[in-house]
């Protein structure tokens, strides 16, 4: 059932860049039971994926929401080493989504980028800010996406990039492993559990935790996951619910329901407070240090 040995699959067509190689990492999971890769260090060919990209002349959207104290906090690093690191050498248009577009730093952008601001309402509790991002991505998604890009990734701006991110973590569906549960049993996996949720994962459902800090995909998909999504808080704010990790609970059930096409290790979005690991070789996003008492409400 498994693609994931084959070395000649075309970005477009199969959803993934690049000259594979799994067996370069024997000791860790490279391939889900699905038959998606898991792109580890040292399991593709950074230079192939590069040059397919570059070919079938993608533009790759990245999309990011910087409200209230995230804004000065977060933001400007997250984009200049987006330019340093993320795709580089390739059409990128960054959309960042603020209550205050004016407030935004003119970042230096490399040519064939460029970035778009956009206006968003602030929402009061941090909880509805980092939730409302499904609903405006949505809308995103059906707009002035459709036009600009063809594939998207969509991350949490409280990160910033460490080393190359590029074209071998396309895919029609991307997620995340989550950096504090890859090597966790399934049934300590933080999926929600209230029965009542949409999000509800019962006892052995479940593949992998994914970080909703990081997931992307081609347009079309990334509109199917955004529409489950917003629906899915939705309902459960209609019923006075909310999921235990907000729109992540949410989205670790779309990737339940409809598998990834790719999933990336969490050598792409690592948290230093783990520190040093051997499966870890290069962190391409590291998180930054949680200052909540500072930043939220
Ligand atoms: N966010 C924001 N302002 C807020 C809360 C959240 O801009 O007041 C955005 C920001 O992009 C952030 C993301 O929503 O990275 C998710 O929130 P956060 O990073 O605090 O969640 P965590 O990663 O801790 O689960
Ligand atoms: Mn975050």
């Amino acid at each position: 059932m498994g693609v994931c040995p084959s070395a000649t699959m075309s970005l477009l067509r199969d959803n993934f860049t690049g000259a594979l190689r799994p067996w370069a990492r024997p000791e860790v999971l490279t391939c889900t039971p699905w038959g998606a890769p898991i792109i580890w260090d040292g399991t593709f060919d950074p230079d192939v994926a590069k040059q397919e990209a570059r070919q079938q002349n993608l533009t790759i959207g990245l999309t990011v929401f910087a409200v209230g104290r995230y804004l000065e906090k977060y933001l400007e690093r997250f984009l200049e080493t987006a330019e340093q690191h993320f795709m580089a050498g390739q059409s990128v248009v960054y959309y960042v989504f603020t209550e205050r577009p004016e407030a935004v730093s003119r970042v230096a952008l490399g040519p064939e980028r460029r970035l778009r601001v956009e206006r968003v309402e602030r929402e009061r509790r941090w909880q509805d800010v980092s939730m409302a991002r499904m609903r405006t991505l949505h809308a995103a998604l059906s707009g002035r996406l459709v036009r600009e890009a063809h594939f998207v990734f969509c991350m949490d701006v409280d990160q910033h990039f460490s080393s190359t991110f590029g074209p071998e973590a396309l895919g029609e569906s991307v997620a995340q492993l989550h950096s504090w549960h890859y090597h966790w049993p399934r049934w300590l996996l933080p999926f929600e559990r209230n029965a009542h949720s949409a999000a509800k994962m019962a006892r052995g459902e479940g593949d992998f935790y994914y970080h909703a800090a990081v997931f992307g995909g081609s347009v079309a998909a990334l509109r199917g996951l955004t529409a489950h999504c917003a629906r899915g808080l939705a309902w459960d704010r209609a019923r006075g619910l909310e999921a235990r990790w907000h729109d992540e609970s949410h989205l670790n059930k779309f990737f339940w329901l409809h598998k990834p096409a790719k999933v990336l290790s969490p050598e792409f979005c690592w948290s230093p407070d783990l520190g040093r690991r051997t499966e870890i070789r290069r962190p391409r996003l590291l998180w930054a240090p949680k200052e909540y008492r500072l930043l939220r409400d």
